[in-house]
């Protein structure tokens, strides 16, 4: 049987191979999928960090700006006073406006080359003021190199309106007229009003501004969105002239999650999805090949199995279409699978004159009547004719529905060949038991045959005397004188040729032909041999045979065969009893439930002994010194052959009953018994 390619087949010739392209792809797919998050992640941080510097760089402009326009101010104010062109009392009038227009400044002062205040954008202060030391050296800084200098931003009194702790900027903006200083002009900038006022609000909104001296530490700082995350940050020195401004930016806004939105995370939850689905299918595919693996292992134990059959195999379906044969079938019918296979009754292997037969049987099985055993025989393709033994069975599906027939079938020609030989034999023993029994009793037959012929020879030498004596005398012949000696000599020759008949028919006949017969006339047959035997050892003969008994359906030379065994056997047993006991009687009776006719030979011998017994019917047993011990087990063979039995018992009276039955023609016995007794 082939096997169809499978797939796994199919997959196990990449082997391997098979796993590895699908496994790198997969893992390239899932790489990607979480390299692009985070990429794009990496980007958005990028670009908020480009876009903090940016806006970084625009704050720092801004103020920048700022301090130029106010330091240019500054400068014209300082260049309008240095010349006079500026009544004093302007002078403080400027100096408020320029507070007005710069809210970052806390106040701007004139003051002279001593250091006392000229005027003051803040009326409430006194004439006196005191400058930080820091601020005094940006002073002193700035008269030297001529123009505008910052001071490093510190704490400084004397400010009602700045805040405690505030960090307050000087600029100091020397003043000359040619090249006299003649004072300077000190704006003092509250550096958290830089931001306050300088920052726009959006870019507070995002990010905490923090202004820091080249020691990082904090000299305002402004966070109206909260402080910020320490993820983006820019520094940008504002190089003011005297001092180090740092402007510190920090965003408020953390790093960009990694899933930002839905989209990466169904892309995920997919993937992961997919990922699952993979598995689940390799496993599934792990299982199918193990599945088919073991199938296939199955298979080919099955198709060994088969093979190696000696039994011919085949299933049909409900049609009797033939769906299935082994090769030990094909083998059987000599014709090959393709030939029997599909092919509906009536089939090849069908001999032309069983047709009617095997299509009735078939016809049984579609009424769901198939005999389980049928023994029949097949036509082969070459002609021959084989015995087979046929075991049926139906086929059901799983779910228990009928789906047709399996049978097995047994080629018996052996065993036909077994049983032919057998039966040759048998014929061949019997025959040779006869010859044996024939042999045996030829010398007895001789010397009962000398006895008429003696007979014979006396009677007619009588007769011939006396027409001798009566020609001698002259007188005629007188016929009834010769009757009685003429009429002793016939039947003493038809005795004797009675006896030759009788060992003639006996040995003639080889196959067993059934006929109606009466038991009776089967004892006349064999009597004359039975009664030679009786009279040797001196045995009477008793019969005790119903008038009307049925007639036995049996084979006449069989049973005489049997009656001679057993009488003789009888016989033989009785040689050394008493002379009173020296009886055997041949007993008939009808069984008419059995319808069979029941003999029984009794004897008053020496009996059976157990060990005897055991041993009794198998072939050569004797205890006589010349017996075959043929004789029982022929007798048992031709019985059961006629469906009866054979079988034997102690006698009460001493000696054994042996008993056989053979089937009768049935009839209604009539209870008369005739007893006839012979010496
Ligand atoms: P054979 O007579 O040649 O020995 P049989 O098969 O007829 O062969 O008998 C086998 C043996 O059975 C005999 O040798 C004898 O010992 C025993 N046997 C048969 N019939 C009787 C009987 N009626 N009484 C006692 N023994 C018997």
């Amino acid at each position: 049987m082939t096997t169809p390619p499978t797939l796994a087949r199919r997959l196990q010739l990449s082997s391997p191979m098979r796993w590895l392209v699908p496994v790198i792809l997969l893992l390239l797919f899932l790489a990607v999928l979480f390299w692009l998050p985070w990429q794009a992640r990496q980007m958005e941080s990028n670009e908020r960090q480009e876009q903090l510097i940016a806006d970084t760089l625009w704050v720092e402009q801004t103020i920048r700006f700022q301090l130029a326009r106010n330091e240019e101010s500054l400068y014209n104010l300082g260049g309008d006073i240095a010349t006079g062109t500026l009544p004093e009392a302007r002078v403080h009038e400027r100096l408020q406006q320029m507070l007005r227009n710069g809210r970052e400044l806390q106040r701007v002062i004139w003051i002279d080359t001593h250091g006392t205040v000229q005027a003051s954008s803040d009326n409430t202060i006194s004439q006196e003021t005191h400058f930080s030391a820091l601020s005094l050296t940006a002073g002193d800084n700035a008269r030297r190199l001529h123009r505008g200098q910052y001071a490093q931003p510190s704490q400084q009194s004397g400010f009602p309106d700045a805040p405690p702790g505030a960090m307050l900027m000087d600029y100091h903006q020397p003043l000359f007229h040619g090249q006299h200083y003649v004072g300077s002009l000190v704006a003092t900038y509250q550096i958290s009003s830089l931001l306050d006022e300088m920052v726009p609000w959006w870019f507070a909104q995002d990010n905490q501004i923090s202004l820091i001296d080249r020691d990082d530490k904090v000299l305002a700082r402004r966070a109206a969105a909260g402080p910020g995350h320490g993820v983006y940050t820019h520094k940008r020195a504002l190089d003011v002239p005297g001092a180090t401004l740092i402007l510190f930016t920090d965003s408020v806004k953390s790093q960009p999650k990694l899933l930002p939105n839905l989209l990466v995370g169904s892309v995920i939850a997919l993937s992961l999805g997919l990922l699952w689905s993979l598995l689940a299918l390799w496993r599934h595919i792990s299982r199918r090949l193990t599945a088919e693996g073991a199938l296939r292992q199955q298979m080919l134990f099955r198709t060994a199995m088969e093979n190696s059959l000696v039994t011919g195999m085949r299933a049909r379906d409900l049609e009797g279409r033939v769906t299935y044969v082994n090769p030990a079938f094909c083998q059987m019918v000599g014709y090959p699978p393709e030939e029997v296979l599909g092919h509906l009754p009536p089939m090849p292997y069908w001999p032309q004159e069983a047709m009617e037969e095997y299509q009735q049987r078939f016809v049984k099985a579609l009424a769901d009547n198939t005999t389980p055993q049928s023994e029949t025989y097949f036509l082969r393709a070459d002609g021959a004719r084989l015995p087979v033994l046929i075991f049926e069975a139906p086929l059901v599906d799983k779910n228990g529905k009928q789906t047709g027939w399996m049978g097995s079938v047994l080629d018996i020609s052996d065993r036909k060949q077994v049983e032919e030989l057998n039966r040759q034999q048998q014929e061949k023993l019997q025959t040779s038991s006869r010859l044996a029994t024939m042999g045996e009793l030829a010398s007895m037959l001789a010397h009962e045959l000398n006895q008429p012929l003696a007979a014979i020879s006396s009677y007619t030498t009588g007769a011939l005397n006396l027409i001798r004596r009566a020609i001698d005398g002259g007188k005629p012949v007188d016929p009834v004188t010769l009757r009685p000696a003429l009429e002793q000599a016939s039947a003493q020759a038809q005795r004797a040729g009675q006896i030759i008949r009788s060992v003639h028919d006996f040995v003639r006949k080889s196959e067993p032909q059934r006929q109606d017969v009466a038991i009776r006339k089967l004892l006349d047959g064999i009597r004359v041999l039975i009664d030679l035997q009786a009279r040797k050892y001196y045995v009477t003969i008793q019969e005790e045979i119903p008038r009307d008994l049925p007639l036995l359906w049996a084979d006449p030379v069989m049973i005489e065969q049997v009656l001679l065994n057993l009488t003789r056997n009888a016989i033989e047993a009785m040689q050394d009893a008493a002379p009173g006991r020296r009886i055997m009687r041949l007993r008939a009776s009808y069984d008419a439930q059995q319808e069979m006719v029941t003999v029984d030979v009794i004897d008053m011998g020496h009996g059976i002994e157990p060990a005897v017994a055991e041993r009794l019917f198998s072939p050569f047993f004797s205890t006589k010194a010349e017996g075959m011990g043929m004789g029982l087990n022929i007798c048992r063979t031709a019985i059961e052959f006629h469906g009866g039995a054979l079988t034997f018992s102690a006698n009460p009276a001493g000696g054994t009953i042996f008993t056989f039955s053979v089937p009768a023609v049935p009839r209604a016995p009539q209870s008369t018994t005739a007893t006839i007794s012979r010496q």
